[in-house]
């Protein structure tokens, strides 16, 4: 059994695939010369580890790769943890007959968002306002470290969906509604991977979800985007375009149709469109179980996906059953052996360009970037470029940090949980102390002079006329993808308005800080409010907000979005022939 990092020596020499010196596409083509078939299906099959019947199934099966999805509790709860579980699993796979290591992969969409007491960024929404593509570098520099530091080598990040409709639950996913925002950012590849994949502070990354995944009819999630060709070039294949450029090493495919045609089948689309005209060489990943979606059996699933053009299934689950219908299809002739190879060989190019075969375990020397305050300062910084200025009657902002008395309210305020939204320690995120961080109520107390007295109450119980000022914080709770989809009412919730009220009532100037993951209809209720900001989503260092409200940084953030001014006006989107936005897309105001 050939060592890792330690090359064979048969017949006095040194076997090609394990010699560091020898050409990557040499090492790959003499790898796949000794791979049986059922190592070449291992390599395709990625299993989410929860659903390993054993652990030992990883070296058995020649598992290919691994994955925390999104709902991925029990987690280890420590950075160290984690990479000791990832050490583990890699070892089982160098265990096996050739030694291929595994290929490790997360859901790392704003910052490493999974791990407890990593840097959680703004959601995409929030930096999509931000239009600053050198920040998106310094983020995705971040992300990686912090990531590699718990030993996973690839994220499922960034998505380059545009969100054509507010009702889709995955529009804060999203940099927003124009592809110019998610073309200008594929720097956030090049932060994530670097300029050489195998430096130990780099991670592969994942341009998803191709394609249209943000244009579905009625911002359904999964749902059919009922498109032109034209129309789906121009604002979903766009962003793709730089992505590509930039060395994005993965893609991963949409659960949405287009026209009615699954895009896991899509031939066209994934072998004509990216591979072919857009000569995309990285590998491609399905969705989470989405194969299963597709028309007929499930030996016609894993068939018409592969055929497509897929490299890698996550599957997540039932993996054996997976690796025994492909071996099926692909002895009987139903899936061609060329079509295997060209799968495998792009899933081990990435693993020889990540080091992989060299540097198969966790290097400790990022471990303790997690969380680190070089991370958290970065992320400040993009809560504080996020925010977009949409009112500021009388030029009430920046507020003094010397006022005398000032009341802080609503359910959003002092919520970690709540300003990071979905994808945040859980899939659907939560509200309270999820992982440590500054709340937006914490970032105001630390900003006022001694002399100031901050009052906190959610519900706005104690507010008084004597007060100089009320900061209303309000908005969205936690959810992600189709949980979010929001159809009917789309104005601010009932205990929000029963806040405002208060407010109101109390006669004292009132700023608002809407943190959502999209617009909300807030037409009726601007009139009573002195200042307006939208915050997005900003993760854990909501300490960004005090920064601009109390005048340190002025305003810089831009909507992304165009915002409505009705309900019936959704999807509202810059270039509609109709356009009468309450907020134009790329609208936002500064103070003097
Ligand atoms: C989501 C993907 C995600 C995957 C793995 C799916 O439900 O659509 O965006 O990468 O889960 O967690």
């Amino acid at each position: 059994i050939p060592t890792l990092g330690n090359p064979s020596v048969v017949n006095g020499e040194v076997l090609v695939y394990q010699d560091p010196t020898a050409a990557i596409p040499d090492r790959v083509s003499d790898l796949v010369s000794r791979m049986s078939l059922n190592e070449k299906i291992g390599q395709m099959t990625q299993v989410d580890r929860r659903y390993l019947n054993s652990d030992q199934d990883i070296a058995t099966y020649y598992l290919g790769s691994l994955l925390s999805g999104g709902g991925s509790a029990p987690t280890p709860n420590t950075p160290e943890a984690w990479a000791d579980m990832y050490d583990q699993y890699q070892s089982i796979a160098l265990s096996s007959n050739l030694g291929i290591p595994l290929i490790y992969g997360i859901d790392a969409v704003h910052g490493h968002n999974n791990v407890y007491g990593a840097t959680i960024f703004p959601h995409n929404i929030g930096l999509g306002a931000t239009r600053n593509p050198a920040l998106l570098k310094q983020i995705g520099e971040a992300t990686a470290k912090e990531v590699a530091g718990t030993g996973i080598d690839w994220t499922f990040a960034p998505a380059l969906s545009v969100a054509r409709n507010e009702r889709w639950g995955r529009t804060y996913e999203s940099f927003g509604e124009d592809p110019e925002i998610a073309s200008s950012y594929a720097t956030i590849i090049e932060g994530l991977q670097g300029t050489n994949l195998n430096d130990p502070a780099t991670i592969l990354a994942t341009a998803k979800h191709w394609v249209g995944d943000g244009g579905t009819t009625g911002g359904d999630d999964q749902g059919d985007t009922q498109i032109s060709e034209q129309e789906l070039r121009d604002i979903h294949i766009a962003p793709y375009l730089n992505a590509i450029n930039s060395g994005v090493g993965s893609i991963m495919i949409s659960y949405s149709s287009w026209n009615g045609e699954k895009l896991h089948g899509h031939d066209y689309l994934i072998n004509d469109v990216l591979k072919g005209e857009l000569g995309f060489d990285g590998f491609i990943v399905s969705d989470w179980a989405a194969i299963d979606q597709l028309p007929g059996d499930y030996a016609s699933d894993v068939r018409d996906s592969i055929n497509a053009g897929i490299d890698m299934i996550m599957v997540p689950d039932n993996y054996v059953n997976f690796i025994n219908t492909l071996r099926t299809e692909v002895n009987e002739g139903r899936i061609a052996m060329t079509r295997i190879d060209d799968a495998v060989e792009r899933i081990l190019t990435k693993k020889f360009e990540l080091g992989l075969f060299e540097s198969p375990y966790t290097d400790r020397t990022y471990t303790a970037t997690v969380g680190s305050q070089a991370h958290r300062d970065i992320a400040r910084d993009a809560v504080r470029q996020s925010l977009v200025l949409l009112k500021n009657e009388g030029n009430i902002l920046p507020l003094s940090k010397n006022l005398n008395k000032v009341f802080v309210a609503g359910k959003n305020a002092d919520n970690i949980g709540y300003q990071s939204g979905g994808w945040s320690i859980s899939w659907q995120g939560s509200g309270g102390d999820i992982t440590p961080g500054t709340t937006i109520l914490e970032g105001i107390q630390n900003a006022v002079s001694p002399s100031t007295t901050v009052t906190y109450n959610e519900r706005g119980i104690g507010i008084k006329s004597d007060y100089d000022v009320a900061i209303v914080v309000i908005g969205e709770k936690p959810y992600a993808e189709g949980n979010g989809d929001k159809p009917g009412n789309f104005g601010l919730e009932r205990t929000d308005l029963a806040v405002l009220d208060k407010m109101k009532r109390a006669g004292v100037p009132i700023v608002v800080i809407l943190v959502s993951g999209r617009p909300l209809i807030v037409t009726d209720q601007l009139a009573d409010w002195n200042a307006f900001v939208e915050a997005w989503l900003p993760g854990t260092e909501g300490g960004g907000v005090a920064d601009v409200l109390f005048g340190d940084y002025n305003f810089t953030g831009t909507l992304p979005m165009s915002w409505p001014r009705t309900g019936d006006q959704i999807p509202i989107n810059i270039g509609d022939s109709q356009y009468d936005p309450l907020f134009p897309y790329g609208y936002g105001l500064t103070f003097p």
